[in-house]
């Protein structure tokens, strides 16, 4: 029988090799960005058009490529990441294969511009389904821009099974996410179909992470951090409280590589085991170190899958440091972990139906007697676990004595000052019968007055009188400030770091401590004492994001942005339990206040229904 065996051409070769590289849009973005990376860019620019259907372009500002380095580049198995078997065990580039680009070039129109900084003119190459259609000289930028146009034209079958753009490019994002997360000191941006989706700066961890998923993220994050002779992890968790109904932010990064684990993802889980909700998902950001040698990433085409020599190791060292991190941070009471019971009863409690508290009524109650033995709170006052360290009460430490003081105050104003009449009798009806409340679907705090009720809106009343405190401390500068013990070392980005020096007189009034201001870390000794140490971040962040959207610099209105922020980032919130002593607490210090009618941003803070309107109402 005649010799049957025959080598495939190169183009048919390398169109079967694509099939495996190149699943979708997303699988040419992710390569393209590697190398970007593995060239030693600092800014990556990624452009996408319809789903990255008809243009998935990566600009860099790397080493770039020779005009041989270009062409060759394109060859299977041609790479300039390794030279022999061994450096298969200490990699640090992204890729070594040698594969991407002839693959995508097999199944696309690519055009390559390219230029090392010792070149004068560099090299413009097109190729279209592996065949060079051009190659010419020109002036372009260092750096390399790598545009893929027309994926699959000559697959139609490949092209027809791609999703709807909007799904594609969500599997983009997913990979941009990815790679961004995994390199923060990298600026990275992001344009489809002419819109800017991400504009991300050279940063850190934390910032890049919130810079990807909002402001509101940096609230959620809980440091991890470890380091054995087999790992080093870094990162963050979110709080159980943030865990979502839908798996979305989970990420293992193994030397800078975003992987796939369901070993070590079950790790994680297990950790949270008991703090979150059945069916729901915690969300983390982790970052593990290990020798490369003891690891295999050469099992999958798109690497996205790790083998570990030790994987057991690996998994208990992870699932101790993340407890460890979820109990460090006050995220669960400091409690025995082996009694898993236990971890249940914050949920246990959520689940319970709405639960009218206790109401105790003090017939002697007068709101201008100094308040200074407040007693315990004999009913069950159990705030979730959202709240952390900041405790109501622990919102009126060091408070108490100036309680009773901003009573005297007022009820000197009382005497002195000209009030309209009904003003001055609804504040002395409303303060005065104060003393029984109760809360109305964890949102309202209702009391009785002499003619009817009121209905107060919590979060409204406590950012008031929480407004009236912070100006009161930066006018009268008596903020009491709380020392850390160990000093506070946040990042943020440099833009930021200008705004909070420009802020950080006022912010020193109301009882924020700094020590040393780095270029993008600032270290801060001491807090206000209504601000816990789990918040400082997620409020500073707030301050300069609301400062920069004022125009700062004027004083008055300054102190006045600052006031605001911190009420409202700090104000109770709407769907918190308060127990009776609470509500009374905050109801006598509303009526204490300057203008406690309204929010601080102008919303009604209560509404009064008269013995009269409810009469009718029963007609
Ligand atoms: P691999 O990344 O596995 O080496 P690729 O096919 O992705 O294989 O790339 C082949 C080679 O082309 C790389 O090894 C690198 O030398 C070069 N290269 C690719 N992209 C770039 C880039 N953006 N900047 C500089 N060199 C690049
Ligand atoms: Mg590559």
């Amino acid at each position: 029988m005649a010799d049957i065996i025959k080598l495939l051409p190169d183009h048919v070769a390398n169109q079967i090799a694509a099939g495996e590289v190149v699943q979708r849009p997303a699988s040419v973005v992710k390569e393209l960005l590697e190398n970007a990376i593995d060239a030693g860019a600092s800014t990556i620019m990624l452009v996408v058009k319809d789903g990255g259907k008809v243009l998935i372009q990566v600009v860099d500002d790397g080493v770039g490529m020779s005009e041989t380095d270009a062409r060759l580049s394109f060859e299977r198995h041609a790479t300039s990441k390794i030279n022999k078997a061994e450096d298969l065990f200490s990699l640090n580039t992204k890729g070594f294969r040698g594969e991407a680009l002839a693959s995508i070039a097999a199944i696309a129109h690519v055009e390559m511009q390219t230029k090392t900084s010792k070149q004068e003119l560099g090299t413009v190459l097109k190729i279209e389904g592996s065949k060079v259609v051009s190659q010419d000289l020109e002036v372009v930028a260092n750096g390399t821009s790598m545009a893929v146009k027309n994926l699959f034209f000559n697959i139609p079958a490949r092209r027809n099974f791609l999703k709807s753009n909007q799904v594609e490019l969500r599997h983009i994002t997913d990979e941009f996410h990815r790679v961004a997360l995994a390199h923060p000191t990298i600026a990275f941006s992001f344009y489809n179909n002419d819109n800017e989706l991400f504009n991300l700066p050279k940063s850190n961890y934390r910032q890049r992470i919130v810079n990807l998923f909002g402001t509101k993220t940096n609230e959620k994050l809980v440091p991890v951090k470890e380091e054995t002779q087999v790992v080093k992890i870094a990162g963050f968790i979110n709080k159980p409280e943030f865990a979502k109904k839908s798996r979305g932010e989970q990420f293992f990064f193994v030397n800078n590589r975003f992987i796939k684990s369901p070993y070590l993802h079950h790790a994680v889980v297990n950790a949270f085991e008991g703090l979150i909700k059945a069916n729901t998902h915690p969300g983390y950001f982790l970052y593990l170190e290990v020798d490369p040698s003891s690891i295999d990433i050469n099992i999958h085409p798109t690497k996205t899958e790790v083998k570990f020599d030790d994987e057991h190791t690996l998994y208990a060292i992870l699932r101790s440091t993340i407890k460890h991190s979820l109990g460090q941070f006050n995220v669960v009471a400091p409690i025995d972990f082996n009694q898993d019971q236990n971890l249940e009863t914050p949920y246990a409690f959520k689940n319970k139906g709405a639960e009218l508290p206790k109401v105790s009524v003090d017939a002697g109650f007068n709101p201008f007697q100094e308040n200074k033995s407040k007693p315990k709170s004999v009913s069950s006052y159990q705030r979730e676990s959202t709240l952390g360290s900041k405790s109501w009460e622990g919102l009126y430490v060091g408070l108490e004595s100036k309680l009773g003081q901003v009573s005297t105050a007022n009820s000197i104003e009382f005497e002195s000052d000209v009030i309209t009449g009904s003003i001055f009798d609804e504040k002395q009806e409303l303060a005065s019968y104060a003393s029984s409340t109760f809360q109305l679907r964890r949102k309202y705090i209702v009391t009785t007055t002499k003619s009817g009720m009121v209905v107060i809106d919590q979060s409204r009343a406590h950012q008031r009188v929480l407004y009236e405190k912070f100006l009161k401390n930066i006018t009268v500068k008596e903020a009491v400030s709380q020392q850390l013990l160990f000093p506070l070392v946040l990042s943020f980005i440099a833009t930021d770091i200008q705004v909070l020096k420009e802020i950080k007189d006022s912010l020193n009034m109301i009882g924020f401590v700094f020590g040393k201001i780095e270029s993008d870390t600032i270290e801060i000794t001491g807090v206000p004492i209504m601000v816990s140490e789990t918040e400082v971040g997620m409020v500073l962040e707030q301050l300069i994001s609301d400062c920069q959207m004022k125009v700062t610099g004027d004083n008055f209105s300054q102190t006045d942005i600052l006031a605001k922020t911190l009420a409202k980032t700090l104000a109770v919130k709407t769907g918190e339990q308060l127990d009776s002593q609470s509500q009374q607490a905050l109801v006598n210090d509303l009526f204490a206040c300057k203008e406690f009618k309204i929010s601080p941003f102008n919303k009604k803070v209560y509404i009064m229904i008269t013995e009269n309107e409810i009469e009718k109402k029963f007609i």
